[in-house]
């Protein structure tokens, strides 16, 4: 049980030692080194696009009914919507 999450910590601590070096080395970069930025790559994160936006006038303004994408009135109360 401890070993684990003792691994875990010296992993992680490894990791951040690894990326303190290398934030170090860029910004002291001498001469301009060739240094290759990779792109980064988000593992198991979906890249699930934004909903569309709503369509406008879902909804009667006057009173609130759920109105076709289309419908110039309200099928409900008959107010204009637009
Ligand atoms: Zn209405």
């Amino acid at each position: 049980m401890w070993t684990a999450i003792i691994a875990f910590i010296v992993v992680f601590a490894i990791g951040m030692g690894i990326r303190y070096l290398v934030n170090k080395g860029r910004k002291g970069a001498p001469r301009g080194g060739t240094i290759t930025i990779k792109p980064q790559i988000n593992i198991g994160q979906n890249n699930a696009a934004p909903p569309p936006p709503a369509a406008k006038s879902a909804f009667c303004p006057n009173c609130g009914t759920k109105l076709d994408s289309d419908s110039a009135f309200c099928g409900n109360c008959g107010a204009r919507i637009g």
